[in-house]
């Protein structure tokens, strides 16, 4: 039920019966499910089909169809027994899984809290004391467990996580999503520029970290579950680092991932730090992390020279309009943005603040 890159991604959930088919696809199962399918291969509209059916031989799809003509068929074709064919009951319907672009793992404990700050005090005041205990395994064992659980109970089959600084407890999370059956993007976070008092990393420290937490990932050998390099955003990494991780993105050929124009104040601090640079994305492009894989959260004030850069290099953007307004750091014209960027990713849904 899933395929090799993320937009073909097909690791389905059913309304109350999500672990058994996600388990079940990543066991090289055979199965039929009848009913309600709601998909869409496009941004709209939806497509529904009142009482289709999909057939999964051996963890991939072999059929979508619109009604269940075939159904006798396709279960001779595949030697598929009645055991194995299961009819949605009322309410219930079948739907690609939903991929979460942007996600802090570390921050589940604080979802709900701090909407008294806008972001850059937020970070301080409640974002890097609570990132600072995940040096502690049992403590990130806990809190890594229970959020992976809790988005695929919601439906969140696919997602691209910041970690924090720590390699041991990156680790931890991307072997519970592994176990756990999701498929993720884990970040482990570079910070080592203005960082907090016992939250921070020198150069080498964080590219040495990364580069053998890439190596781990790559030596796991499941395409389930791969490394993203996260530096946290261009006023928690200098340029030599962003450098750095920018030759790694190249040499392993893997995905990037940060932040950029949340907040106007953070604007304005990146324009007062990187002087030389044109603006807020020339800083990342400068440190080449502008890819065709590189995820960009926020962009709410993005200008039109950055977009026209963004879409020049194939670099998309996660809208996270939940955090925008929570942290009252703005909102973010999706219209114009996607315009420009068409590789767009999307939406991150819940309501975990970044
Ligand atoms: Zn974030």
């Amino acid at each position: 039920m899933r395929r090799s890159t993320v937009c073909k991604t097909y690791l389905f959930y059913i309304s109350n019966l999500t672990y058994i088919f996600i388990v079940q696809t990543n066991y090289n199962t055979t199965f039929i499910i009848v009913g309600p399918i709601v998909h869409s291969e496009k941004i709209s509209p939806l497509t529904i089909i009142e009482n289709g059916l999909i057939a999964v031989v051996k963890g991939k799809i072999v059929a979508v169809e619109n009604t269940t003509a075939n159904l006798e068929k396709i279960k001779e074709q595949y030697s598929i027994t009645d055991d194995f064919v299961y009819t949605l009951g009322e309410g219930e319907f079948v739907m690609p899984g939903l991929v979460d672009t942007h996600i802090h793992a570390p921050q589940y404990p604080n979802a709900g809290l701090g909407y008294d700050k806008q972001l850059l005090d937020w970070l301080q005041i409640y974002t890097f004391p609570l990132e600072k205990k995940y040096s502690d395994l049992d403590f990130a064992t806990k809190v890594y467990e229970a959020i992976v659980k809790k988005t695929l109970a919601n439906g969140t089959t696919t997602a691209t996580y910041f970690a924090t600084i720590h390699l041991s407890s990156s680790e931890v999370l991307a072997d519970i999503v592994a176990r756990l059956g999701q498929r993720a993007f884990i970040g482990k976070v570079n910070m080592n520029y203005d960082t907090p008092e016992g939250y921070g990393e020198t150069t080498e420290e964080s590219y040495q970290n990364t580069e053998d937490f890439i190596k781990l990932l790559k030596s796991q050998d499941n395409d389930l579950v791969m490394p993203i390099i996260t530096p946290r955003f261009a006023l928690s990494c200098d340029m030599e680092l962003m450098k750095k991780l920018g030759d790694l993105a190249s040499q392993y050929d893997v995905h990037v991932q940060t932040h950029i124009s949340e907040n106007r104040g953070e604007v304005a601090a990146v324009a007062q730090l990187y002087p030389d640079c044109k603006n807020y994305a020339d800083v990342y492009d400068k440190a080449k992390l502008l890819t065709k894989k590189t995820v960009l959260a926020h962009g709410v004030y993005l200008l039109d020279d950055e977009l026209a850069v963004l879409a020049a290099r194939g670099s998309s953007v996660s809208h996270c309009p939940n955090s925008n307004t929570s942290l009252k750091s703005g909102l973010c014209d999706f219209q114009t943005d996607q315009c420009w960027c068409q590789s767009w990713v999307g939406y991150r849904y819940d309501g975990i603040c970044d």
